[in-house]
Protein backbone atom coordinates (compact mmCIF):
# COMPACT_ATOMS: atom_id res chain seq x y z
CA UNK A 1 0.00 0.00 0.00
CA UNK A 2 1.27 3.39 -0.72
CA UNK A 3 2.39 5.42 2.02
CA UNK A 4 -0.63 7.76 1.83
CA UNK A 5 -3.43 5.28 2.42
CA UNK A 6 -1.30 3.38 5.38
CA UNK A 7 -1.09 6.51 6.83
CA UNK A 8 -4.75 7.24 6.42
CA UNK A 9 -6.08 3.72 7.19
CA UNK A 10 -4.33 4.25 10.24
CA UNK A 11 -5.41 7.92 11.16
CA UNK A 12 -8.59 6.35 11.03
CA UNK A 13 -8.15 3.95 13.43
CA UNK A 14 -6.48 5.99 15.87
CA UNK A 15 -9.51 7.98 15.79
CA UNK A 16 -11.47 4.81 16.47
CA UNK A 17 -9.70 4.37 19.57
CA UNK A 18 -9.81 7.47 21.05
CA UNK A 19 -13.75 7.42 21.10
CA UNK A 20 -13.57 3.89 22.30
CA UNK A 21 -12.05 5.96 25.39
CA UNK A 22 -15.28 8.04 25.20
CA UNK A 23 -13.95 11.01 24.04
CA UNK A 24 -14.76 13.13 20.91
CA UNK A 25 -11.89 12.44 18.29
CA UNK A 26 -12.80 15.60 16.83
CA UNK A 27 -11.98 17.08 19.39
CA UNK A 28 -9.01 15.97 20.42
CA UNK A 29 -5.55 17.00 18.51
CA UNK A 30 -3.03 14.90 17.12
CA UNK A 31 0.34 15.67 16.43
CA UNK A 32 2.73 13.59 14.09
CA UNK A 33 5.59 13.02 15.25
CA UNK A 34 8.05 13.11 12.23
CA UNK A 35 11.66 13.16 13.82
CA UNK A 36 13.86 10.68 11.96
CA UNK A 37 10.87 10.51 9.32
CA UNK A 38 11.61 11.86 5.54
CA UNK A 39 9.69 14.60 3.86
CA UNK A 40 7.36 12.59 2.07
CA UNK A 41 5.99 11.32 5.55
CA UNK A 42 5.48 14.97 6.77
CA UNK A 43 3.79 16.14 3.43
CA UNK A 44 1.07 13.13 3.87
CA UNK A 45 0.53 14.00 7.56
CA UNK A 46 -0.10 17.61 6.35
CA UNK A 47 -1.99 16.37 3.47
CA UNK A 48 -4.59 15.16 6.13
CA UNK A 49 -4.21 17.85 8.18
CA UNK A 50 -2.31 16.83 10.73
CA UNK A 51 0.13 19.02 12.94
CA UNK A 52 3.56 17.90 12.78
CA UNK A 53 5.88 17.89 16.05
CA UNK A 54 9.96 17.64 16.12
CA UNK A 55 12.27 17.18 18.76
CA UNK A 56 15.20 18.33 17.61
CA UNK A 57 15.90 22.06 15.74
CA UNK A 58 18.42 20.87 13.65
CA UNK A 59 16.67 18.20 11.94
CA UNK A 60 13.12 20.45 11.75
CA UNK A 61 14.26 23.87 10.36
CA UNK A 62 15.10 22.00 7.35
CA UNK A 63 12.01 20.56 6.95
CA UNK A 64 10.24 23.79 8.23
CA UNK A 65 11.92 25.93 4.95
CA UNK A 66 10.06 23.76 2.83
CA UNK A 67 6.81 23.30 4.30
CA UNK A 68 6.33 26.79 5.69
CA UNK A 69 2.34 26.87 5.83
CA UNK A 70 2.22 23.86 8.19
CA UNK A 71 1.34 24.11 11.74
CA UNK A 72 5.16 22.94 13.62
CA UNK A 73 5.27 22.34 17.29
CA UNK A 74 8.55 21.77 18.89
CA UNK A 75 8.30 18.74 21.41
CA UNK A 76 11.76 18.55 21.90
CA UNK A 77 14.42 19.70 24.60
CA UNK A 78 15.28 23.55 23.27
CA UNK A 79 18.73 24.70 23.98
CA UNK A 80 18.80 28.43 25.38
CA UNK A 81 21.32 29.17 22.53
CA UNK A 82 19.14 27.84 19.78
CA UNK A 83 15.99 30.23 20.67
CA UNK A 84 17.10 32.72 18.12
CA UNK A 85 16.36 29.70 15.71
CA UNK A 86 13.29 28.60 17.31
CA UNK A 87 11.23 31.29 18.58
CA UNK A 88 8.44 32.67 16.30
CA UNK A 89 9.06 29.66 13.82
CA UNK A 90 6.91 27.01 15.51
CA UNK A 91 2.86 27.21 16.37
CA UNK A 92 4.05 25.78 19.54
CA UNK A 93 7.04 25.48 21.35
CA UNK A 94 5.70 22.47 23.84
CA UNK A 95 8.35 21.66 25.96
CA UNK A 96 9.92 25.29 28.04
CA UNK A 97 10.85 23.94 31.30
CA UNK A 98 12.89 26.68 33.20
CA UNK A 99 11.72 30.52 33.16
CA UNK A 100 15.04 32.01 31.58
CA UNK A 101 14.45 29.75 28.96
CA UNK A 102 11.24 31.57 28.74
CA UNK A 103 12.98 35.02 29.11
CA UNK A 104 15.15 34.06 26.06
CA UNK A 105 12.07 33.09 23.90
CA UNK A 106 10.16 36.28 25.00
CA UNK A 107 13.42 38.62 23.71
CA UNK A 108 12.80 37.36 20.77
CA UNK A 109 8.98 36.11 20.20
CA UNK A 110 6.83 37.73 22.94
CA UNK A 111 3.69 36.26 21.62
CA UNK A 112 4.94 33.00 21.32
CA UNK A 113 2.59 29.74 21.84
CA UNK A 114 4.18 27.83 24.41
CA UNK A 115 3.59 24.71 26.64
CA UNK A 116 5.24 24.32 30.14
CA UNK A 117 7.14 21.31 30.09
CA UNK A 118 6.64 19.06 33.45
CA UNK A 119 8.23 16.08 34.64
CA UNK A 120 5.66 13.91 35.90
CA UNK A 121 7.37 10.69 35.69
CA UNK A 122 10.24 12.15 37.56
CA UNK A 123 12.46 10.39 35.89
CA UNK A 124 16.18 11.98 35.54
CA UNK A 125 16.70 12.08 32.17
CA UNK A 126 13.48 13.31 31.28
CA UNK A 127 13.38 17.23 30.87
CA UNK A 128 10.95 19.18 32.78
CA UNK A 129 10.30 21.26 35.54
CA UNK A 130 9.38 19.21 38.70
CA UNK A 131 5.87 18.90 39.79
CA UNK A 132 6.30 20.76 42.79
CA UNK A 133 7.32 23.70 41.01
CA UNK A 134 5.02 23.89 38.13
CA UNK A 135 2.94 26.42 39.91
CA UNK A 136 5.67 29.13 40.21
CA UNK A 137 6.82 28.54 36.92
CA UNK A 138 3.00 29.21 34.99
CA UNK A 139 2.75 32.08 36.59
CA UNK A 140 5.93 33.71 35.27
CA UNK A 141 5.71 32.43 32.02
CA UNK A 142 2.33 33.54 31.92
CA UNK A 143 3.70 37.23 32.27
CA UNK A 144 6.46 36.40 30.04
CA UNK A 145 4.86 34.69 26.63
CA UNK A 146 1.46 32.84 25.27
CA UNK A 147 1.00 30.19 28.03
CA UNK A 148 -1.48 28.01 26.47
CA UNK A 149 -1.09 24.77 28.90
CA UNK A 150 0.81 21.87 29.95
CA UNK A 151 2.78 18.85 28.41
CA UNK A 152 4.36 15.83 29.83
CA UNK A 153 5.37 12.28 29.47
CA UNK A 154 4.27 8.69 30.37
CA UNK A 155 7.22 6.81 32.75
CA UNK A 156 9.64 4.29 30.40
CA UNK A 157 8.37 1.38 31.73
CA UNK A 158 5.31 1.04 34.35
CA UNK A 159 1.43 2.57 34.43
CA UNK A 160 1.81 5.83 32.96
CA UNK A 161 -1.91 6.75 34.23
CA UNK A 162 -0.26 8.20 38.04
CA UNK A 163 1.90 10.41 35.68
CA UNK A 164 -0.97 11.81 33.61
CA UNK A 165 -3.46 12.04 36.53
CA UNK A 166 -0.99 14.06 38.14
CA UNK A 167 -0.54 16.06 35.21
CA UNK A 168 -4.51 16.76 34.68
CA UNK A 169 -4.45 17.98 38.55
CA UNK A 170 -1.45 20.98 37.55
CA UNK A 171 -3.06 21.94 34.87
CA UNK A 172 -5.85 22.60 37.37
CA UNK A 173 -3.37 24.09 39.71
CA UNK A 174 -2.25 26.18 37.27
CA UNK A 175 -6.08 27.46 35.81
CA UNK A 176 -6.35 28.36 39.70
CA UNK A 177 -3.34 30.02 40.15
CA UNK A 178 -3.51 32.28 36.31
CA UNK A 179 -7.40 32.62 36.89
CA UNK A 180 -8.19 31.57 33.35
CA UNK A 181 -8.24 28.37 31.39
CA UNK A 182 -5.33 26.50 30.05
CA UNK A 183 -6.89 25.16 27.18
CA UNK A 184 -3.95 22.00 26.18
CA UNK A 185 -2.74 19.26 28.26
CA UNK A 186 -0.80 17.66 25.68
CA UNK A 187 -0.11 13.97 26.94
CA UNK A 188 -0.24 10.58 25.25
CA UNK A 189 1.98 8.68 23.42
CA UNK A 190 1.94 5.68 20.75
CA UNK A 191 2.05 2.94 23.59
CA UNK A 192 -0.01 4.99 26.16
CA UNK A 193 -2.22 7.42 24.59
CA UNK A 194 -5.76 5.73 26.05
CA UNK A 195 -5.05 6.30 29.19
CA UNK A 196 -3.86 9.87 28.51
CA UNK A 197 -7.58 10.47 27.38
CA UNK A 198 -9.02 8.68 29.88
CA UNK A 199 -7.42 11.23 32.10
CA UNK A 200 -7.97 14.25 29.86
CA UNK A 201 -5.54 14.73 27.33
CA UNK A 202 -6.44 17.39 24.51
CA UNK A 203 -3.51 16.59 22.27
CA UNK A 204 -1.97 13.60 21.38
CA UNK A 205 1.92 13.27 19.96
CA UNK A 206 2.39 10.58 17.86
CA UNK A 207 5.05 8.58 16.13
CA UNK A 208 4.94 5.13 15.44
CA UNK A 209 1.07 5.20 15.38
CA UNK A 210 0.58 6.83 12.42
CA UNK A 211 4.31 5.75 10.68
CA UNK A 212 4.85 2.18 11.99
C1 LIG B 1 9.16 10.62 19.92
C2 LIG B 1 8.23 11.42 20.74
C3 LIG B 1 6.83 11.20 20.68
C4 LIG B 1 6.18 10.11 19.83
O1 LIG B 1 6.57 8.85 20.23
P1 LIG B 1 5.81 7.52 19.72
O2 LIG B 1 6.00 6.59 20.85
O3 LIG B 1 6.49 7.13 18.46
O4 LIG B 1 4.38 7.87 19.50
C5 LIG B 1 6.02 12.03 21.43
N1 LIG B 1 6.52 13.00 22.22
C6 LIG B 1 7.85 13.22 22.31
C7 LIG B 1 8.34 14.33 23.18
C8 LIG B 1 8.74 12.44 21.59
O5 LIG B 1 10.04 12.65 21.71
Amino acid sequence: MALASRLSSRLVRIRERIAHTGRDPAAIKIVAVTKGRPLAACREAIELGLALGENRIQEALPKLEGMAGAEWHLIGHLQTNKVRQAAGRFALIQSVDSERLGEEIARRAPAQPILLQVNVSREAAKQGVPPESAVALARALDRLLDLRGLMGMGPLDGDPEPAFAELARLRADCEQALGRPLPILSMGMTDDFEVALRQGSTMLRLGRALFG
